[in-house]
């Protein structure tokens, strides 16, 4: 009798054990959708990325976890491994390459700029033009703040104003703190959309890349690279970005 207690508790720890999968930490900002936002319904976070996360995971068989951080955070984090990835809507940069490892590209990205209807600003040019000097406000640590400190306020063309999230710099913008946000697309129609009296210039920033991040040398990047490639190949990532972003 002993003995089959024995044989049971055995066969119970080693049962357990097997349905115990790892656990992978995604960090992200979770303030920007369609790519990643909370669910008003279930108060869940969800978007592009984070679908595309949960479907690669479930295919490797780990445990997914989401931290929320400040986008400027996310770097830091993978570069402390504290985090495993990152799915950020993170435009892929020579710059960040020195740190981090990128996946294989799944979406393109467009800065834009946003800027109050009957604005004075009507193309990215004028913000180059000779004299210029508005307040732009972008997202601390994204590619819209880089590329826009160093083409105009590194040129003394303009003011940059760094909020934590795309949400704040907007809410400047509708309280004419600042003259226009330089932004990712998706986003700023979300925005545009949520507030009365804003636009998006016709004309693009920029064209970018977006790929999960990596901490240098990650083990995960390669596996993580092969279910990717299936789900572009299958059509499932563009079946998620047609869910999240409805054709026009
Ligand atoms: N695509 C931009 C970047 O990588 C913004 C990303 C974000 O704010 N989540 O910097």
């Amino acid at each position: 009798m002993k003995k089959i207690m024995t044989l049971v508790l055995v066969l119970m720890l080693a049962i357990s054990a097997c349905a115990m999968a790892q656990t992978v930490t995604l960090g992200t900002n979770v303030a920007f959708p369609p790519y990643e936002f909370y669910d008003d319904e279930t108060g869940e976070p969800t978007g592009i990325d984070i679908e595309i996360a949960k479907i690669i995971c479930e295919k490797l068989g780990y445990d997914l976890e989401i931290v929320d951080m400040d986008f400027a955070s996310v770097i830091p984090a993978l570069v402390s491994n504290k985090i495993d990835f990152s799915m950020a809507a993170m435009t892929v940069t020579e710059e960040r390459k020195e740190s981090v490892d990128f996946s294989t590209s799944y979406a393109t990205g467009v800065q834009v700029v946003i800027v109050p209807e009957g604005s004075a600003i009507t193309t990215v040019d004028d913000l180059f033009a000779e004299g210029a000097n508005y307040n732009i406000g972008v997202q601390e640590g994204t590619t819209g703040d880089l590329y826009t400190t160093w083409d105009l306020e590194d040129n003394g063309l303009a003011t940059i104003q760094r909020f934590k999230t795309g949400a704040d710099a907007v809410l400047a913008l509708t309280s004419n703190k600042v003259d226009c946000v330089v932004i990712d697309n998706e986003p700023a129609k979300n925005y545009v959309a949520a507030n009365e009296g804003l636009a998006i210039l016709d004309t693009a920033y920029t064209i970018e890349e977006y790929a999960a991040a990596f901490p240098k040398g990650s083990d995960l990047l390669a596996e993580y690279n092969a279910v990717l490639e299936e789900l572009i190949n299958d059509g499932t990532i563009q079946s998620i970005v047609d869910t999240f972003i409805p054709v026009e």
